[in-house]
């Protein structure tokens, strides 16, 4: 990455303002998956280490105005067992009050704001309240990669009036996820599923100039199928990318790509744990009946390709893996990535909730924190919270 780190600038005794991407699911009070906090510690142990005044602020949720039940209290108790240090917390996110705390911290403290959404200014990027969080600090640290495709005060405005510089884990992200489209080793095997064609378009472009194989699962699927001329019942179907998956299929023919389709798949009548589910060739799903997973033809498939792999990249489950007859194949296929000795990568919400169902989480080399932003950095678009960091 050609952008500035926390290594790279005098910390000791200042105020370092960092953005965090502390968005953690919360139940009755209680963060109950902390890993988001976890990434950052690295950067804010560096910071504490070499002496910086430690001002932290995040996002939770989709609060509309001050709401209670997104509070950061909540994360600055997981952040204090976690750094086995006090973290203190103020009930704003500027002003007198937030100013005053700042003014008795010492070297090594940390300071955590409230919610950054309870101001509506935070994601209309509005210079006044960029300008007020600036005030608090001497120098900015973005560190929050899962929040950094998006222009907010926090995360863009904020770089204006600080020297602004970059967390070790937006540095790590950025250098992996463009590390596999500029050098992977190879052969560079992409597995992509989740719901629907729509979401991943961009990606599967990008993907499609840079891997050796490319297999095609969840409900994206039937959109292929349906381009080859089979009939997918009432399986997720995007009519209105049918002419994309075309142009999928030649662009693949035309690069020697290995693209690779569902064989048979695991179908029922509706998406429910009680339905009656069976297994049949993607060329007799008859009329009523959806495609939830694929079958154990496809599997057996998709894991002789990863395991030849040196390079695999993993975004969108296979099937409806929360619900247990239709979770097999990404289960599978999850098992299949973690036991290769390729570098594995893993974006996307719901792929990595898959991989924490499965307990295979520590055997991935590396799991990104953003679903947005890794899925866009992918696909190449420049990251606003990355541009607005100071270069090299
Ligand atoms: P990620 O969050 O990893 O990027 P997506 O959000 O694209 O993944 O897709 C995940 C969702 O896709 C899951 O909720 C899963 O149930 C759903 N899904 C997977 N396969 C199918 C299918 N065949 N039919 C309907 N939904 C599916
Ligand atoms: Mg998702």
């Amino acid at each position: 990455m050609n952008k500035k780190t926390v290594r790279d600038i005098d910390v000791s005794n200042k105020r370092v303002l960092v953005r965090v991407d502390f968005n953690v699911p919360l139940s009755n009070g209680i963060v109950t998956d902390n890993s988001r906090i976890k990434a950052a510690l690295p950067t804010l142990e560096y910071l504490i280490n070499h002496g910086a005044k430690v001002i932290l602020m995040s996002h939770l949720g989709r609060p509309k105005g001050f709401d209670d039940k997104y509070k950061l209290d909540p994360v600055a108790q997981t952040l204090a067992d976690l750094l086995g240090r006090e973290v203190k917390k103020v009930d704003a996110i500027v002003g007198n009050e937030v100013k005053e705390a700042v003014d008795k911290m010492g070297p090594g403290d940390v300071l955590l704001l409230e919610n950054l959404r309870f101001d509506e200014r935070e994601k209309k990027n509005d210079p006044e309240f960029a300008r007020a969080l600036a005030n608090l600090a001497d120098i900015y640290v973005n560190d929050a990669f899962g929040a950094s495709h998006r222009a907010h005060a926090s995360i863009v405005g904020v770089s204006q009036y600080l020297p602004a510089v970059a967390g070790f884990l937006l540095e790590k992200e950025v250098d992996t996820l463009t590390s596999i489209l500029e050098k992977p080793e190879r052969p560079f095997v992409a597995v992509l599923g989740g719901s629907k064609v729509s979401d991943k378009i961009g990606v599967i472009d990008k993907l499609l100039d840079v891997v050796d194989a490319l297999l095609i699962g969840g409900g994206m699927a039937f959109t292929f199928l349906k381009a080859k001329g089979y009939e997918v019942g009432s399986s997720l179907l995007e009519e209105d990318k049918i002419d994309f998956c075309l142009q999928v299929i030649k662009k693949a023919e035309q690069k020697d790509i290995a693209l690779y389709l569902p064989s048979d798949v695991v179908i029922a009548q509706e998406i429910s744990p009680d339905a009656e589910a069976m297994v049949v060739s993607v060329s007799a799903i008859p009329q009523g009946w959806m495609g939830l997973d694929i079958g154990p033809d496809t599997i057996l498939v998709y894991q002789g390709v990863i395991k030849s792999a040196k390079t695999v990249f993993w975004n969108g489950p296979m099937g409806v893996f929360e619900i247990d007859q239709f979770s097999r194949g990404t289960e599978e296929i999850a098992k299949a990535i973690a036991q290769s000795d390729a570098v594995s990568i893993v974006g996307g919400g719901d792929s990595i909730a898959a991989l924490k169902k499965f307990h295979l989480e520590d055997k991935i080399s590396f799991i990104s924190t953003g679903g947005g932003a890794s899925l866009e950095l992918i696909e190449g678009k420049p990251l606003p919270g990355v541009e607005a960091l100071m270069s090299r």
